[in-house]
């Protein structure tokens, strides 16, 4: 593949791995900050697994829940953009360092049964989730080292303001879904459902067969049961365990069983086929429950004895001792059943929460934070709105995000396209018609630059540039004429020609900005003689004195700092031109050292085409070879650096250029002028081409 297809063949895979990775950040960190209690749940369920339950705060999990949609979530929006490319792409790397190795433990271990990455939107088995970690993480990998590919859709004058708005979204989001409810339900208890109909089995179905184990307590004394020797009334209940035994078909509610706390009675089916309306006050460890609306919780009780509804607290704690504190810290009335942990945090976010259903229909939930109150209880159930089923639906919610979200940031980018992109431009026109003059006019220079190589002692060479000076004062020229010399002329050379006709430069210099390299002559030197150009990257240094890519960027940058010209030449060699790979040579040896440069810097450098096969040989390129490979290069600084830098860039030919077919190469749009050898060691011959440009 020739290099510019393999560029974009880059450029294409890490854009889709950004947008992979983008979709799915955003998916998962959405979903866990419409959950923030789910997802704690989660993180407690990790702790207590590798028996890390006692380390930290009991706010921890919440709090790291709340960090970790946040962090997801703006990782995506970033990628998406393709803003901020360093920390979205650094921090996707680390947290893909971190799951990739532990999703692979609990496939392998299974403490946990789900690892809950897409909360209880997308449940994926451990395995499951470790591939898809496998896939994520050379996406990951390939968006960290390609980084520079990402395309951007916002300017850098406006990420902050996408960043910002995202963080403060999905924290404001995270806060409300914790102080309401989550504002999409992903579990079997949402409102609407029927839980009598949920727990059903479909005829033919083998169930999945569970082993329920009960602790009961006598005399001070802890016993497990299950339920073929389940003991008379004189133990007490204390807990109870369901594992399963056997996979069969799972309905949607599996473990939805009330045992009225009193009696040890289960009342599960004298509740779900009451055809009236019952509330649930589920508070799954009533000891952990928040007691600041008791009264409100006390009200609704009040309110549902007045009119005939049930009326039950749910919860999991067992001990006498905890639910009497909360009836003498309360003075709750209402009756209590025990009821399995993990069902009553599915059944509500909220400790305690209020559920609705009548006919075992969920009707309505409520958080602890917005409990109905005596202004909305004000009739019978069946005469108010709040005895209806909630209209509120997953289309609303999506509205209510494209509304709050997605509208925004569209509003964002439309501004920036239209007023800072613009505004960008303009300035950028303006810029570079003050870095260069040339291209006010949109004409870039003809040049003949001469390179005398390592010929010439200091006399000769004075004599030279004199005899070339004398040559063309007093000539119309049409275009610039450039010598470069060996170092130790320079000095000497350039108060000897006019500036106004001949511009001086050197042939190389140093990597080096200063120090200790021995033999070495610096950019800053080079600048020092009032020289003006130099040239990079000559075949015969690259091969002869091994210069590479890489050294040559560093000259290129020393040359440009110190306000010096490079005339930086690439060419392909005899193999290469005939395996027909002269273009990736090229662009191989262009992307290598200059398109990392700025607009602004790569706009004051001079290319010259040098086929190393035409070199001192005699043979030259044909007019025709010449401009096809000039068109070729001028087309890849289109696709750098836009048309109009590109349309001001001198590209200059160089090989066997001789007074006798300067012309016909010059002649070509898309050659600028000629890099000389040997023909610039004798005055006439040097000017014989430079006349090329007046015929
Ligand atoms: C050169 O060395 O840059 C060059 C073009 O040499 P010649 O003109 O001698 O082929």
């Amino acid at each position: 593949m020739r290099n510019k297809e393999v560029h974009i063949a880059i450029n294409v895979w890490v854009n889709l791995c950004r947008f992979l990775l983008a979709g799915l950040f955003i998916f998962s960190g959405f979903v866990k900050a419409v959950d923030p209690l789910g997802t704690h749940y989660k993180i407690q369920d990790y702790l207590t697994a590798f028996g890390m339950d006692g380390l930290f705060p009991s706010y921890a999990p919440l709090l790291f829940s709340i960090v970790l949609s946040a962090l997801e979530f703006s990782i995506g929006v970033l990628l998406f953009f393709g803003v901020r490319k360093k920390t979205s792409t650094t921090l996707s790397l680390l947290l893909m360092i971190v799951m990739t190795p532990l999703t692979l433990y609990l496939a392998l271990k299974n403490p946990v049964s789900d690892c809950g990455c897409f909360g209880d939107a997308w449940v994926l088995t451990n395995w499951q989730t470790f591939w898809k970690n496998v896939v994520l993480l050379i996406a990951v990998i390939s968006v960290f080292v390609g980084k520079r590919h990402i395309i951007r859709f916002v300017s850098a004058k406006t990420e902050w303001l996408v960043s910002l708005y995202t963080i403060f979204f999905v924290l404001f989001l995270s806060l409300y879904c914790l102080n309401r409810l989550p504002v999409l339900d992903f579990r079997p208890y949402r409102i609407g459902e029927n839980i009598a109909e949920g727990m059903t089995i479909p005829e033919g179905a083998k169930p999945s067969v569970f082993e329920n184990t009960f602790i009961l307590e006598k005399n001070g004394v802890r016993k497990e049961f299950t339920l073929d020797n389940y003991p008379d009334s004189t133990w007490k209940f204390i807990d109870s365990h369901s594992v399963l035994k056997e996979k069969g078909y799972e309905p949607a509610i599996h473990d939805f069983s009330m045992m009225d706390r009193d009696t040890g009675e289960d009342i599960t089916d004298q509740v779900l086929t009451n055809k009236g309306y019952t509330f649930f006050l589920v508070a799954h460890r009533i000891e952990e429950a928040d007691d600041s609306n008791i009264d409100l919780i006390n009200e609704i009780y009040d309110y549902c004895v007045e009119h005939g509804y049930g009326f039950y607290c749910l919860t999991s704690s067992s001990e006498d001792s905890e639910i009497d504190q909360w009836r003498d810290k309360t003075g709750a009335e209402y009756p209590f059943c025990l009821m399995d942990d993990i069902t009553l945090k599915t059944m509500i976010r909220s400790n305690p929460g209020l559920m609705l259903i009548k006919n075992a229909t969920i009707l309505n939930k409520w958080s602890d934070n917005d409990l109905p109150d005596e202004y909305e209880l004000t009739d019978k159930l069946e005469n108010l709105e709040l005895g209806k089923q909630k209209v509120k639906s997953d289309v609303y919610t999506i509205e209510q995000v494209i509304l709050w979200f997605v509208l925004p940031l569209l509003f964002v980018l439309g501004l920036d396209i239209l007023v800072v992109k613009r505004n960008e431009r303009k300035r950028k026109n303006k810029d570079q018609k003050l870095i260069n003059p040339l291209i006010k006019t949109k004409m870039r220079k003809n040049i003949v630059a001469g390179n005398w190589k390592m010929n010439k002692t200091l006399q000769e060479g004075i004599t030279l540039a004199k005899d070339l000076n004398e040559a063309l004062a007093g000539e119309k020229q049409n275009c610039d004429v450039v010598i470069c010399t060996p170092f130790i002329h320079l000095a000497s050379v350039t108060p000897l020609v006019d500036a106004a006709k001949i511009g001086v430069g050197a042939e190389n210099c140093a990597d080096k900005e200063s120090g200790a390299y021995t033999g070495e002559v610096s950019a800053s030197m080079v600048a020092s003689t009032g020289a003006k150009y130099v040239i990079l990257g000559h075949s015969e240094r690259r091969a002869y004195y091994g210069e590479t890519a890489a050294t040559l960027k560093e000259k290129v940058k020393l040359v440009l700092a110190n306000g010096l010209t490079p005339i930086f030449c690439i060419g392909e060699v005899l193999e290469e031109r005939e395996a027909n790979k002269q273009n990736e040579i090229v662009y191989s040896q262009l992307a290598g050292s200059l398109y990392d440069l700025s607009a602004e810097d790569f706009a004051k450098i001079v290319l010259a085409y040098e086929p190393v096969w035409a070199i001192g040989t005699g043979k030259t390129a044909s007019a025709a070879q010449a401009q096809e490979i000039h068109a070729y290069i001028r087309s890849t600084i289109v696709d750098k650096y836009g048309k109009e830098i590109a349309d001001n860039i001198s590209i200059l030919y160089g090989g066997s250029c001789k007074a006798s077919n300067a012309k016909e190469l010059f002649a070509n749009p898309d050659v600028d002028g000629g890099l000389i050898g040997g023909a610039a060691l004798n005055v006439a011959d040097f000017k014989g081409i430079i006349d090329a440009f007046n015929a």
